[in-house]
């Protein structure tokens, strides 16, 4: 217990998974229960509702990442803080610019990253188990990122043979870096290659769509920064598991090994 007037002050940054609150680990849960405030974009905090009955909620848009870092690190100061991010807060999320906010501030502020299931273990357990092994994962936005650097980027993961799962794929703003991803793709991977799309992962609105490279640009008014995309590696195939004909798996190498 801390001594009166003791600095007590935490700021948690909490994966909260793909959306709902049976998908979010019992860490991040109890970080929640025990928050005084809780911050963070609306749309991650809406299924959280039951866990924020008479906390502080300060309810902020997209794009406002760092004004809502600021503020978090400096009511952490006092008081406990949780700041919600979508999947995990280390991938693509809150927890980079948090903990770089928290490093300029006076006086220290303590952060604790507690992890979440990332879209693409998501997106990945909708399709089968197409991230056996190895894989590379690429964000397809160019807010922060020059798109000369993402295509260079692509380039490298696509040439590496494995799995690449693209996160934020196809925006209204930037609807052309699909097809470029797909073009550079092409390049390095047989057209019969299994891609899957996973709009909302379990989530309202979950859509699973199996297909091929040569195939996916018939879906791609479908995809939306809702969507994660796994194109499959050069080992991966599509077969029938059960009543479902279009699991994806990409084999670690046991059939090298074992009869089974
Ligand atoms: N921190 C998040 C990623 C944020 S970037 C995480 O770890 O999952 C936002 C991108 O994540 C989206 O454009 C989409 O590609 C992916 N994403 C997040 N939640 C998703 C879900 N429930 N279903 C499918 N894709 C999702």
């Amino acid at each position: 217990m801390p001594l009166p007037g003791e600095e007590r002050g935490v700021l948690y940054v909490v994966g909260c998974g793909p959306g709902p609150l049976d998908q979010m680990t019992g860490r991040a849960v109890a970080a929640l229960k025990e928050a005084e405030y809780v911050l963070g974009n609306e749309s991650y905090l809406a299924p959280l509702a039951p866990l924020l009955e008479g906390k502080k909620v300060i309810r902020s848009s997209m794009g406002k990442e760092v004004e809502r870092a600021k503020l978090a690190v400096e009511l952490a100061e006092k008081c406990i803080v949780a700041m919600v991010s979508g999947g995990d807060p280390g991938v693509y999320g809150m927890a980079g610019i948090v903990l770089e906010v928290a490093q300029r501030s006076v006086p220290p502020v303590k952060v604790v990253v507690i992890p979440g299931v990332t879209a693409a273990t998501a997106a990945a357990s909708l399709l089968g188990s197409p991230l056996s092994g190895d894989f590379a994962v690429v964000s397809l936005s160019d807010l922060l990122t020059p798109l000369g650097i993402i295509e260079e980027r692509l380039r490298c993961a696509f040439a590496m043979g494995v799995p690449v799962v693209l996160y934020n794929p196809r925006s209204h703003g930037r609807p052309h870096n699909f097809a470029r991803a797909i073009e550079i793709a092409l390049r390095f991977r047989d057209p019969a290659t299994p891609v899957g799309i996973v709009k909302n992962a379990y989530r309202e609105g979950e859509e699973i769509i199996v297909t091929t490279l040569a195939g996916v640009t018939d879906y791609e008014e479908a995809i939306d920064m809702h969507s994660t995309v796994i194109v499959g590696g050069v080992e991966t195939r599509m077969g029938k598991v059960g009543e479902n004909d279009k699991t994806i798996i990409t084999p670690r190498g046991y059939q090298k090994k074992y009869v089974y």
